[in-house]
């Protein structure tokens, strides 16, 4: 194995996690991958391997399903009292609380993104989602239904886990995106195999023995690291599998509607974005670049609600512009556990050249570059410099496509009509969130109306919170995340009619 490189400025427990024997969580045991492989896990500020982890595949994938299937069918979990399920949720959030400091490390180290902001996001958002849910564990029911039939029946619903779940996660927010995955699953009271992301497994690797410290009962979470092809493909395909849930590319997503077909297994999918923000001339101007430049390059533009469409009313564009590549210009890249770093490197080798590849495709189809560009001027590390395109027009890929860096395409409207504007923030592939900035309380409405996504946001972006569906319209997904609507795609309805 290559000497591994960890962050001198990382805590001792941390450096002792990243290098220690990594295991994953199978039936209740931390067990090596059946195959005995492992994979390399790689610190993207330095494009060096920071410690290998076993690498599950079909073998892996039967053992963790048969684990789960075992729990749901005959384990203690879906049985128990929903206030029992519900302490358990809490005293989990606890345990992430108590370790916050270490979940940001790795959650920086392994992803890139700054230490301070996972500090301050990413774990709080994961143990505010627990919580959240600790509650619903206690608030699930059914309805007594009166019948057209007549008074001859007595009719009520019941509200029961879906079974067996397998859960596929992204890179882009690892600890949280488990924590919406597992949460509302677990208040539900299905049983659980996760597949982490391989770009990123380490805080999933380290939520496992918190899951294990919280006394689930074995089987009821499996945690596995592996690839798509290798462990993803074989989960979303398993005829003991009853649901999917999955976040990641559109791409992906329907590869797994097509794996899912053979069981017919239920299907939720949480895809990509190409959002919008429009900024109208009455809005606040300095707020709505201070929002709209964060809209693009929070987590380094690594969000599928990511506004990388930035229109911009004609009479405040060039001031517009100018503040949101003045932020960008500002903005100092460095390694996530820097305390100066406001943004990390991108999570990959593959998305550090996908990104840049995006950035010149747009400089060759003509767009220029009002700040950043595709050299970071940062000697190691997978960096992109935040940039800001002007002069596209609606062909261009960079305006079509995700491109799922800190890349906004800044393109002016002059249009009167609201009808027109709407048009061309919908004319996308996609419909997951939005962002209008504007002090006219009426135009905020219409347009939160009109726009075709399932989150808009005025004069704010990307603020999340655990009561807040979260989920697309189009090709961005099927279902929701979080908020009580979650709850849905972890529960079959069944109707229960008694002749009196
Ligand atoms: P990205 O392109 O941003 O890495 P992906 O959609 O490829 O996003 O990956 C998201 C998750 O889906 C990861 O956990 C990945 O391993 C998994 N995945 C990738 N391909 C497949 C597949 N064919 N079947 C199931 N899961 C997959």
């Amino acid at each position: 194995m290559a000497t591994l490189s960890i962050d001198p400025r990382v805590s001792g427990r941390t450096a002792d996690f990243v290098a220690t024997d990594h295991r994953m969580l199978i039936d209740g045991r931390f067990v090596t991958a059946a195959s005995g492989k492992t994979f390399p896990v790689y610190n993207p500020a330095a494009g060096e391997v920071l410690t290998y982890v076993p690498e599950a595949e079909t073998e892996d994938v039967n053992r963790a399903v048969a684990a789960a299937r075992r729990a749901f069918d005959e384990g203690p979990w879906p049985r128990m009292s929903p206030s029992e399920r519900g302490r358990t949720l809490w005293q989990i959030a606890d345990l992430i609380e108590k370790n916050l400091e270490e979940f940001a490390e790795l959650e920086s180290l392994d992803n890139g993104k700054p230490f301070k902001v996972a500090r301050v996001a990413d774990v709080p958002l994961t143990v505010d989602m627990f919580r959240y849910m600790a509650g619903w564990a206690t608030k699930i029911s059914g309805k007594t239904l009166p019948l057209s039939a007549g008074n001859d029946f007595h009719s009520y619903t019941l509200r029961e886990p879906i079974g067996v779940v397998a859960q596929i996660i992204p890179w882009n927010f690892p600890l949280l995106m488990a924590a919406w995955k597992l949460a509302p699953a677990l208040a539900c009271g299905c049983t659980i195999i996760l597949k982490l992301a391989e770009q990123t497994p380490l805080s999933g690797l380290r939520l496992a023995q918190v899951l294990d410290e919280a006394g689930l009962p074995p089987g009821v979470v499996n945690v596995l690291t592996g690839f798509g092809e290798g462990a993803g493909a074989p989960l979303a395909a398993h005829e003991q599998v009853d649901k999917v849930a999955f976040t990641g590319s559109t791409e992906v997503g329907k590869l797994i509607v097509q794996a899912a077909t053979g069981n017919l297994k239920k299907v939720t999918l949480e895809l990509g974005g190409k959002s919008p923000a429009l900024v109208f001339p009455d809005a606040r101007i300095d707020a709505a670049i201070r929002g709209t430049a964060s809209a693009i390059f929070f987590n380094h533009g690594q969000c599928c609600c990511a506004g990388s469409r930035l229109y911009i009313h004609e009479k405040v564009f060039d001031e517009v512009v100018e503040g949101v590549s003045h932020v960008a210009e500002d903005i100092k890249l460095a390694p996530g556990l820097d305390p100066s770093c406001q943004m990390g490197p991108l999570v990959s080798d593959e998305q550090y050249r996908k990104v840049v590849g995006y950035i010149e495709s747009g400089i060759t189809d003509g767009a220029k570059v009002a700040a950043g560009g595709p050299a970071s001027g940062v000697e190691r590390g997978y960096f992109v410099r935040p940039t800001v395109l002007t002069n596209t027009n609606p062909r261009m890929k960079v305006v079509q496509e995700e491109i799922f860096g800190p890349v906004v395409c800044a393109i002016p409207f002059s249009d009167k009509e609201l009808d027109a504007i709407v048009k061309r923030a919908n004319d996308t592939l996609y419909g997951l969130a939005a962002s209008v900035w504007t002090q006219n309380l009426s135009l905020a409405h219409k347009m939160s109306r009109a726009i075709r996504a399932g989150t808009v946001w005025v004069n704010c972006h990307n603020v999340f919170d655990a009561s807040l569906p979260f989920g697309g319209y189009k090709q961005s997904g099927w279902g929701r995340e979080m908020g009580e609507e979650v709850l849905n795609n972890y529960l079959e309805t069944k109707a229960v009619t008694i002749a009196l």
